[in-house]
């Protein structure tokens, strides 16, 4: 037991597991008997605590609800055959929340803070963790602001939160995608790549009118021109082409995905040639109608890879190659699973033990 002295912890009196499917898990819905709160009040973070899973209060004035002062991050953990859990890159995301917070006004979280609460968390509730192939423990830290107080200005007191969530086998099944050259996800100037509660809120409106034509997600482009193509719904985009690997390079309009990073890191230390790079979507097309993309696909952590079969541009729709030919998209998702769930060393220090 991890247990950190600065984290008190209230036992849930009779645990729900019991009466909890581990075997049929929608993605989002069901959570484990607690969760990890901390108040930022007086310039520090104090009440660092564990308690049952369950409704918070909040004042109606806080402005998280009135201003999208919120942000989150999303990660997952597995259940090795030791009983173990694995958390996979969990300093990335803890560097990631502080990038957010920071662009959000909103006070870093020490690395002491979020590990601990996580290891204490997750050691606390880890028979949730499904053992099911192909399921795991979605990891849902996130952070807001706590004042009451209906004013815009920097906020003075936040609430840091750690919520986990048991989800079942994710079936990385084809995606369609489409080109969106009208509405804009993120600006350069804007807040794309902070994981900021307010980016998400207004993308679900153009990505339902992509649904309701039948696609499952779009391809955002630049805000600035729309010729550039940037990440697909909350996964970064890559291509294989000239068995060459392209990504977007990273901005501040795009979110720096730490799939995208294990999947470039495992290119090149494969020997691949890797481009992060603007890429058009003249040369998207022209690649497409050529028949030269080999191979296109998500890379985030709910699918970790999720190829796609169709690009939908204006009114043309193109066919993407067999998702069996696609040689390297499979093999990297085949390396990464394997990674996760312990199956093999990485040649990168990517697990933490708890
Ligand atoms: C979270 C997210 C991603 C993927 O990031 P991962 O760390 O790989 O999960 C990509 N784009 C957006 C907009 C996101 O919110």
């Amino acid at each position: 037991m991890v247990e950190t002295e600065s984290i008190s912890i209230t036992r849930i009196e009779q645990s729900r597991l019991s009466k909890t499917n581990l075997n049929n898990l929608p993605f989002g819905k069901v959570f484990t008997d607690h969760m990890f709160m901390a108040d930022y009040r007086d310039g520090q973070w104090k009440n660092s605590r564990i308690v049952p899973y369950g409704k918070i209060q909040i004042s109606p004035a806080t402005p998280a609800l009135h201003y999208g002062q919120s942000i989150f991050e999303g990660m997952k953990a597995y259940r090795a055959a030791d009983g173990k859990a694995l958390v996979f890159r969990a300093a990335d995301n803890w560097k990631r929340m502080n990038i957010s917070a920071e662009r959000m006004c909103m006070p870093v979280v020490p690395e002491d803070l979020f590990m601990d609460a996580l290891s204490t968390l997750i050691d606390l509730d880890r028979n949730w963790i499904p053992t099911q192939e192909g399921s795991s423990l979605y990891i849902r830290p996130f952070m807001f602001s706590a004042d009451e107080f209906i004013g815009i200005r920097p906020s003075l007191d936040f609430t840091f939160m750690i919520l986990l969530s048991p989800t079942g086998p994710y079936y990385s099944t084809p995606v369609k995608v489409k080109i969106e050259t009208h509405y804009t996800r993120a600006v350069e100037g804007g807040t794309g790549f902070a994981k900021a509660g307010g980016n998400y809120g207004g993308a679900i409106y153009p990505a339902k009118l992509a649904q309701d034509e039948g696609y499952h997600q779009l391809i955002w482009t630049d805000g600035k021109t729309h010729e550039y193509v940037e990440e697909s719904g909350t996964m970064n985009l890559m291509f294989v082409i000239n068995n060459t690997l392209i990504t977007p390079a990273l901005s501040d309009s795009i979110l720096a995905g730490i799939t995208r990073q294990s999947v470039i890191d495992l290119a090149r230390h494969w020997g691949m040639q890797v481009e992060e790079r603007k890429i058009s979507i003249i040369e998207l097309v022209a690649a497409l109608k050529q028949g030269r993309v080999q191979e296109a696909f998500g890379a985030g952590t709910a699918a970790t890879i999720a190829h796609i079969e169709l690009i939908g541009y204006e009114d043309e729709k193109f066919q993407l190659p067999p998702i069996e030919s696609r040689t390297f998209s499979n093999r990297v998702l085949n390396e990464l699973e394997n990674i996760k769930r312990g199956n093999i060393q990485p040649p990168f220090n990517w697990i933490s033990k708890i």
